[in-house]
């Protein structure tokens, strides 16, 4: 799966709605200290599914939203549209809304689907919120520090092939 672009609207410090292209291969986001890079990864995740404080830094769901600054109000949503082509070149736009008091929803192609079903959709193309192909801060050092069966567990789960461990205990414990 290709991650292509990137519409972030009232989602932590991206108030103004920006749109990112991705292109093929390794991507860097560089810039001075609190410009928004770790909140750029995060929405990467967060229209996956990720939910946890932890991962989002947050306290609660609608943390993600624009809480607003001295100068400029807060917002009462924060939206990220995801826009991929998978493996087989077909066109997939997942979009994830949060609303103030109203909970979170999904959007595969315009159409409301369930949050399982983004994270299904994701776990097919061997990529998701936890994925390895998303290094955040801090994780390239676990990478060099990691034990020989840990960094090939990090590989395994980028090469794609994670599932299939999952797949063959499911069957060798039936
Ligand atoms: P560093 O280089 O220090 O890691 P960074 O580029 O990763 O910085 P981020 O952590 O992505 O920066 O962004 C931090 C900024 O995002 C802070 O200024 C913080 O106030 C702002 N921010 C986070 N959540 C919200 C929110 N809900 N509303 C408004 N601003 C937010
Ligand atoms: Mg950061």
């Amino acid at each position: 799966m290709q991650i292509r672009r990137l519409k972030l609207s009232g989602f932590k410090s991206f108030v103004e709605p920006a749109e990112l292209r991705i292109e093929p291969g390794l991507t860097g986001v560089v810039g001075p200290n609190g410009c928004g890079k770790s909140n750029l990864l995060e929405a990467i995740r967060w229209v996956m599914g990720e939910n946890s404080p932890k991962s989002m830094r947050s306290g609660g769901m609608e943390d993600v939203i624009f809480a607003g600054t001295a100068q400029r109000p807060p917002r009462d949503f924060a939206e990220v549209v995801l826009h991929a082509t998978d493996d087989s070149g077909e066109d997939m736009e997942v979009t994830r809304r949060i609303e103030r008091g109203a909970g979170s929803a999904y959007r595969v192609n315009g159409k409301d689907v369930r949050a399982k079903d983004v994270a299904l959709a994701f776990a097919d193309a061997a990529t998701g919120a936890h994925s390895p192909a998303l290094v955040s801060q801090g994780k390239i050092a676990q990478v060099i520090a990691a034990k020989p069966t840990e960094r090939r567990q990090m590989l395994e789960e980028a090469a794609g092939i994670a599932g299939l461990h999952v797949r063959r205990r499911d069957a060798e414990s039936k």
